[in-house]
């Protein structure tokens, strides 16, 4: 399969697949795509004991408990605050990237550059096998991405399920149909997106280049062309591989002015390694993700031809004027870069407060409405309501459930037979959750007329300290 790619109104075909390169940034995008890629895969299978009645997965989102399980943390739905929290911090910290180092995150940890990566390895691993463009040879490729693609949705979903015996329970049937539904949306995503969509979803679909301009100011480093080194580009005319009585490098160094032209020879290798077929040399452009495998291509070039290395490296806008061999170092101390690290310090510091300040008893009390109460045979009024306790304190097996507001109000749990009491002691366990309906029943007599405000207590039944309590109404007739 080819591809047509315009360049400064010449054309170049080459094939999809970019040629492949050695160096430096290549070496860190192995490096950091084996990291994600490993701890992508192996997280859901790190175990964390935390007692026999609650899951040991280290990482789980346990859905039907409604909470999320991170080592020694639970989160609960009410934590949200921290999850915006680390939302707000993982935003600040790709301004702070970008604002650095431009686009680091789209070239070197963005999921789609590490999964279009390792397509590309299975190609090139294809063409090995059983050559280029036969039918063999794309037959293989894609049952081998499929089965890629699978094990990333299958990678995905074990964050949600117990990942030791979930493989079991999707060969017999026994996982929930939202795990057959995720694994089958990743499978096709992964498969398309990686396997064909590739760069065009860096170029056509994704938002972020649209925008990351405005995060970029002359101090940030992004992958730069030395024209002023490079130009005029062209074929040397001069052989510049001379060695004369230890002379070489001034014979070299005359060689190449002499001819009039810059260092690059316009050779393409680094049009040809590009992910996204960008020519640098015409500028930075939306569709350079920053991935600096142009940077290897280019200083293997120049090594051959033996010129300094960088004439395509990461550098500061203006680079133009300064007409320096050596690279630029990140500039951490200027008012952008300060104001992103602060902000980020920020949320990370309101994260560890929100953190260290969780409530340990989380309770919902939600009245049932439908109707808003039943009338009993003694006349007595009862108002029925849905119950979900759960708790994150290490020794805590019951919570006493009382009430005030109504006098002569008396309680019982859905779940058991026992008369009506001024206060109940449920029993919590193991399980760290109580699920149930609570009754409230007011004897004839003191029943309130409409809607009354009434407050449920939750305390521990052998200290008495008060664990929550909630606010809500209870209904009687209008009189
Ligand atoms: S790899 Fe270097 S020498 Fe070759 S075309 Fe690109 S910039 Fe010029
Ligand atoms: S131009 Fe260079 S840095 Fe930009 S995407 Fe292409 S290879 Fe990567």
């Amino acid at each position: 399969m080819t591809t047509t790619i315009a360049i400064d109104r010449r054309t170049v075909t080459r094939l999809s697949l970019p040629q492949k390169v050695r160096g430096r940034y290549r070496a860190i995008k192995t490096t950091v795509a084996a990291i994600l890629l490993t701890l992508f895969f192996a997280t859901p299978w790190l175990r964390w004991d935390r007692g026999a009645h609650l899951p040991d997965q280290a990482v789980l989102f346990d859905l039907s408990g409604r909470r999320l399980f991170i080592f020694g943390l639970e989160f609960w739905p009410q934590d949200l605050p921290i999850a915006v929290g680390a939302l707000i911090l993982g935003a600040f910290g790709l301004f702070y990237a970008t604002t650095l180092a431009g686009r680091v995150w789209c070239g070197f940890t963005c999921p789609q550059t590490v999964w279009t990566d390792l397509f590309y390895g299975v190609d090139r691993l294809c063409e090995r096998l059983v050559g280029r463009g036969s039918i063999k040879s794309k037959v293989l490729r894609n049952v081998i991405w499929i089965a890629v693609a699978v094990l990333t949705g299958f990678g995905f979903a074990a964050y949600f399920n117990d990942a030791i015996t979930f493989p079991i329970a999707l060969v017999t049937g026994a996982a929930p149909i939202g795990a057959y539904v995720t694994i089958g949306v990743l499978t096709l995503t992964t498969w398309l997106l990686a396997g064909y969509a590739r760069e065009r979803v860096c170029l056509h679909m994704c938002p972020w280049p649209r925008f990351q301009a405005a995060l970029l100011d002359r101090d940030s480093l992004v992958v730069t062309y030395q024209k002023w080194r490079g130009e005029p580009r062209g074929k040397k005319k001069a052989p510049i591989r001379t060695d004369l009585l230890g002379l070489s490098s001034l014979v070299r160094e005359a060689a190449a002015f002499d001819d009039g032209r810059g260092d690059c020879i316009d050779c393409y290798r680094c049009v040809s390694v590009c992910p996204t077929g960008v020519d640098i040399r015409e500028g930075l452009q939306m569709g350079c993700i920053g991935c600096g495998l142009c940077i290897d291509a280019c200083d293997e070039i120049m090594t051959k031809v033996d010129r300094p290395k960088g004439l395509i490296r990461f550098d500061v806008e203006g680079s133009e004027t300064r007409r320096g061999i050596k690279q630029p170092g990140l500039n951490l101390l200027r008012p952008k870069s300060i104001l992103y690290a602060l902000l980020c310090l920020l949320a990370l510091g309101g994260m560890a407060y929100g953190i260290t300040s969780m409530d340990n008893v989380m309770v919902e009390v939600e009245p049932q409405r439908n109707p808003p109460f039943i009338q009993l045979s003694d006349g007595a009024v009862r108002n029925d309501y849905t119950l979900r306790l759960a708790h994150r304190l290490g020794a805590f097996d019951g919570v006493r459930i009382s009430s005030s507001g109504i006098p002569g109000a008396v309680l019982r749990l859905g779940s058991t037979d026992d008369a009506g009491m001024p206060h109940i002691d449920a029993t919590v366990g193991e399980t760290r959750q109580i699920s149930d309906r609570l009754f409230v029943v007011v004897p004839a007599g003191q029943i309130p007329a409409g809607r009354a405000a009434f407050r449920i207590i939750f305390s521990d039944p052998l200290s008495g300290t008060e664990l929550a309590t909630v606010d809500t109404y209870f209904w009687g007739p209008d009189q």
